[in-house]
């Protein structure tokens, strides 16, 4: 995808604050933080929706969510944390490349509007 922001941070073409990667996917820190900290989990792989996902993708998508499980000190998760995936216009998606919103530092409240 030419076009798309998210395939240019996987690419290198656009510098980002990466904090983590791997062949499967790029951590960078949010450029307009939602929490004290406000990372972005970015699969390698181009696609915009879940329901997209072949069984190959789904799979690496499950390697994703237990690897950032696991980052717990880069990405400051001991005292809890939340994962989003907002999926089209109602939920507010604005990069048409699946990433995972990692939010945690504080704690949170519930208010999705
Ligand atoms: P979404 O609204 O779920 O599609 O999330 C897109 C996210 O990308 C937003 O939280 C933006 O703040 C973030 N974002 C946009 N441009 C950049 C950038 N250059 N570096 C880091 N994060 C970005
Ligand atoms: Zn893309």
């Amino acid at each position: 995808m030419e076009d798309c922001l998210f395939c240019k941070f996987v690419k290198n073409e656009i510098k980002t604050e990466k904090v983590y990667e791997d062949g499967d996917f790029i951590i960078i820190r949010d450029i307009n933080p939602q929490a004290k900290n406000h990372f972005l989990a970015i699969p390698k792989k181009h696609f915009k929706y879940l329901a997209e996902m072949t069984a190959d993708d789904a799979a690496t998508v499950g390697r994703i969510l237990k690897k950032i499980s696991e980052l717990k000190d880069l990405l400051g998760l001991d005292g809890g944390y939340r994962l989003v995936i907002n999926q089209g216009d109602d939920a507010g998606q604005t990069v048409p490349h699946l990433h995972v919103h990692i939010l945690s530092g504080q704690k949170m409240g519930w208010q999705p509007a």
